[in-house]
């Protein structure tokens, strides 16, 4: 989501216990936040909040026409996705399990997936958004991570590993810290590398985290491996979607199309162009809403598509 907030947020975020990054976009007045931020950082863009902890599901009834807008940004019409595993627990291997196998393949999985496509129909000043997503596997930093409240702290750490980013570079960074208090499971947000504009992504450690938990019955994957596929499936779609000032697509709220359609699901397990299967969250589509093909959100508005 975008930062720009209306008063009744600011109980909300402050309970939240973080601060968010001034974004171009914010309105003055007495709703502005941006005197929280003093770091002049990329804002974090499409927070997928924990179970519970939506700003929007308090007091502010949701817009008549719930479908995004265009904001006259880019877009991304093909993603090329290295993921980076931060802190000393990604060597060790009972708390790795299945983690860094998992989500190499649920991104080689994304790629051409049906799922991947419930994203296609928005375009921006580039282009059109595409299904094709490359993935070039992970790697480990053991150093001590951060905790994910400062965005330019994780575009820092995509900058010191990867050596060549590109344009249409995605750089998901997973963490071995827990949540805490924050109000959160990931967000996405961007910043330069030597002048190449990228994409990032934060996730927290989800292990036994109810408040981000997809509650995935399949037994395919463990728990945490379950916990941050969602969430990466949230966030991927709404960094093709939205990657960028000065913004593409999301509604009158700030809402982008992950943000949507968390914490709703329309099949126990969604099937991945590699055959894997997960439990994931639909994402946003104004075509479906429009025609009625959707499955609804948790505000009851038919404009999911999980690409089952
Ligand atoms: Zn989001």
């Amino acid at each position: 989501m975008k930062t720009t907030w209306l008063l009744p947020c600011l109980f909300v975020l402050l309970l939240a216990t973080f601060s968010l990054g001034q974004s171009s976009n914010s309105v003055a007045g007495p709703e502005d936040l941006s005197s929280l931020n003093t770091q002049h950082e990329a804002p974090m863009l499409g927070i997928h909040w924990a179970r519970g902890f939506s700003p929007f599901s308090r007091g502010i009834p949701p817009a008549s026409n719930p479908n995004m807008t265009y904001h006259g940004g880019v877009i991304m019409p093909s993603v090329v996705s290295e993921a980076i595993y931060w802190g000393p627990s990604w060597t060790n291997s009972t708390f790795v399990g299945d983690k860094i196998t998992g989500l190499d393949s649920w991104y080689t999985g994304f790629n051409n997936s049906n799922y991947a496509r419930t994203s296609d129909e928005y375009t921006g000043s580039n282009g059109q958004v595409g299904s094709s997503v490359t993935h070039n596997g992970h790697l480990i930093d053991t150093s001590t991570a951060a905790n994910g409240s400062s965005t330019s702290a994780i575009v820092a750490e995509v900058c010191k590993e990867i050596k060549s980013p590109v344009s249409n570079g995605y750089y998901p960074v997973y963490v071995d810290v827990k949540r805490g208090n924050a109000g959160y499971c990931a967000y996405h947000s961007y910043g330069s590398c030597s002048g190449v504009t990228v994409q990032v992504a934060f996730f927290f450690n989800l292990d036994g985290d109810a408040g981000c938990d997809p509650q995935d019955t399949s037994g395919l994957h463990s728990q945490g491996l379950a916990a941050l596929s969602n969430v990466s499936g949230h966030e991927l779609s709404e960094a093709r979607s939205d990657p960028d000032n000065p913004g593409a697509w999301y509604d009158r709220r700030g809402q982008e199309n992950g943000d949507k359609c968390a914490w709703t699901f329309n099949v126990p397990l969604v099937t991945f162009s590699n055959s894997t299967r997960w439990k994931i969250q639909g994402e946003w589509s104004n075509n479906a809403y429009n025609t009625g093909t959707g499955y609804p959100n948790s505000s009851g508005q038919r404009g999911c598509l999980d690409g089952h």
